[in-house]
């Protein structure tokens, strides 16, 4: 017996089912309970529990005229549906829905490249297209484009896009809603809307010019709940000639600060891709007493100390890998500048070569790039990471991440450690913060990670898990720092720190949902937007 939409009875409930099969066939409605068990969430911190997020049926349509049928269907029975586009969103609920109940809309059969063009430089796609099947396309054709994809290549543009998912290339490509231009959207009353330069039939630069005339509407989509996108359009970044990285190593903890500046300079001005910042000192935890005792030290170590501590084992205290990307000449020269502003900043700041490529690769020099995602090549190698293995016999069921959005300076690291510091002890979460570099997918901004572990077997680790998750966004938020990203289970934690004026943009998008979405059918929840029914009464 399937979890049932809220409010609605089975004879309703199998009526509307029969009206999606005879909009989709048969075949392309989902409700064997095993197969619907396939949209749960592998990574759900409420696995098996009553409260876990469950769907009650799901919809593969292909064409965008079912995907109106579907949406006309559910409005006529207020029937909640959860659009997925391949579904991977692990970490940030999977394919499961916000609201148990809710009927999958899983676009994975409408995955059609529509246009890829290497002189203008974009690509527009449907939702199920993945990065595999994009990067393929581009590869079989010779075009001289690369893509820029999450870790996971097994996940589409769409969405990926849609959820402020973040890659590894050069910055504004990292952003994939950033880099995003024009939309296709079933909206809630199934009308077909385009966006941007879409809104103009005959338009000539739908993929080019993201603005067209008036408001700016795409920014609803993303991380929201008011339509189904069917097509979105990426901007590609050109092939280039040649990429190298190098390594920056810094001798004292506060050498970050100008680490910092200047490693900005670069990546603002365009001369770096992703900057990878690291701490060398990591690597010693496990075997240096020394230095666990300083980290572990109420408030952690000073600076002479941990200053002193390294220049004793002879190491750096922080690293950033540079990248360069572009035409070989100029790679070279950017290096050799970046060397010259460094060394002239940072007294006793070192240089080390890493890889360097000429484009294109051949299939065996693929297969032995280390960071594949950096040069735009879609794998799967991430979930080697934390695998069974003899060192690592009982590795997790899954994780949740807290990745609060930090201001990019070295002042910002090191206020951001000495918090998470404090509040790893507080929770008994073990670990320290004071290593911690930041990850910088972003492009103008930073994110300090925080991880979850995730139970199949002990719900008391998952319960945990969302207490202390709990604690550190309330934490952060009281320094001015908010997630950029949700799971369903913390949507409405995440969104009631966006509390400005009275809770004013959750207000407004409140008030556009009533307005666009009247009887809520799109994904609830989703954004921390829930629509007037479900806002009324507990759910
Ligand atoms: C080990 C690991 C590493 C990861 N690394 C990264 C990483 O490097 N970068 C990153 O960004 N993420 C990462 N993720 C998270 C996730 O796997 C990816 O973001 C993945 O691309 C998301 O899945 P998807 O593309 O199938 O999107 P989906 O799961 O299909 O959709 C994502 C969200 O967008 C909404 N949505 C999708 N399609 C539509 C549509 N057509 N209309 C309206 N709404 C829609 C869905 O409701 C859903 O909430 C990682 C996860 C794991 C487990």
């Amino acid at each position: 017996m399937p979890t049932l939409p809220r409010g609605l009875t089975e004879t309703d409930f199998n009526t509307a089912l029969d009206q999606f099969a005879a909009a989709l066939g048969a075949e392309h409605v989902v409700t064997v309970d095993e197969d619907v068990a396939l949209y749960r969430d592998a990574y759900s911190p409420l696995w098996n529990e009553p409260s876990e997020l469950v769907a009650s049926a799901a919809v593969v349509p292909t064409t965008v005229e079912q995907v109106q049928a579907i949406v006309r269907i559910a409005n006529a029975h207020r029937i909640p549906l959860y659009p997925i586009a391949t579904g991977k969103n692990l970490g940030y609920g999977g394919s499961a829905p916000n609201l148990s109940g809710s009927v999958v809309v899983d676009l994975k059969r409408m995955n059609r490249i529509i246009e890829v063009d290497d002189r203008r430089g974009f690509a527009l796609v449907e939702p199920g297209v993945s990065y595999f099947d994009l990067y393929r396309h581009i590869e079989e054709r010779g075009l001289k484009v690369w893509i820029d994809c999450p870790d996971p290549g097994w996940g589409s543009p769409v969405g990926n896009a849609l959820d402020h998912g973040v890659g590894y290339t050069f910055g504004p490509f990292r952003d994939h809603f950033g880099s995003h231009c024009g939309m296709e959207v079933v909206l809630a009353n199934g009308e077909v809307l385009r966006t941007g330069m879409g809104a103009l039939p005959k338009a000539q630069s739908w993929q080019e010019y993201r603005y067209g005339f008036g408001p700016y509407v795409d920014g609803l989509f993303g991380q929201g709940n008011f339509g189904i996108v069917t097509k979105m359009g990426f901007w590609l970044m050109p092939q280039p000639e040649a990429y190298r990285a190098g390594l920056v190593l810094v001798p004292r903890r506060r050498d970050l600060i100008a680490l910092v500046d200047h490693v900005n300079y670069l990546e603002h001005a365009s001369l770096i891709g992703q900057p990878n910042y690291g701490c060398p000192l990591q690597r010693l935890v496990a075997t240096e007493p020394e230095l666990r005792a300083l980290l572990e030290k109420p408030g952690g170590p000073t600076d002479d100390e941990l200053d002193r501590f390294a220049a004793s084992h002879g190491s750096a205290v922080w690293q950033c890998e540079l990248q360069f990307y572009g035409p070989a000449r100029t790679v070279d020269v950017n290096w050799e500048y970046a060397k010259e502003r460094i060394a002239a900043a940072i007294p006793g700041a070192r240089f080390e070569e890493r890889e360097s490529y000429r484009f294109p690769l051949s299939p065996q020099d693929k297969e032995g790039v280390p960071h594949k995602v950096a040069l735009g090549i879609p794998n799967m190698a991430i979930f080697s990471i934390g695998a069974r293995s003899e060192a690592n016999p009982s590795p997790r069921d899954g994780h949740l991440w807290f990745a609060p959005v930090i201001p990019k300076s070295g002042e910002a690291i090191l206020e951001c450690q000495r918090v998470l510091g404090e509040v790893y002890r507080e929770l008994g979460m073990g670990g320290s913060a004071f290593l911690q570099t930041p990850a910088t997918w972003h492009f103008r901004a930073f994110i300090m990670l925080v991880g979850f572990s995730i139970s199949r077997t002990d719900p008391a680790v998952n319960h945990r898990s969302l207490e202390n998750f709990r604690r550190v966004v309330e934490v952060a938020a009281e320094h001015g720092w908010g997630e950029y990203r949700s799971p369903p289970v913390m949507a409405d934690t995440i969104m009631s720190t966006y509390s400005f004026n009275d809770h004013a943009l959750r207000r407004f998008c409140e008030t556009l949902k009533d307005a666009a979405d009247p009887n809520g059918i799109i994904a609830a929840g989703r954004g921390g937007i829930w629509p007037r029914y479900l806002r009324e009464t507990p759910r």
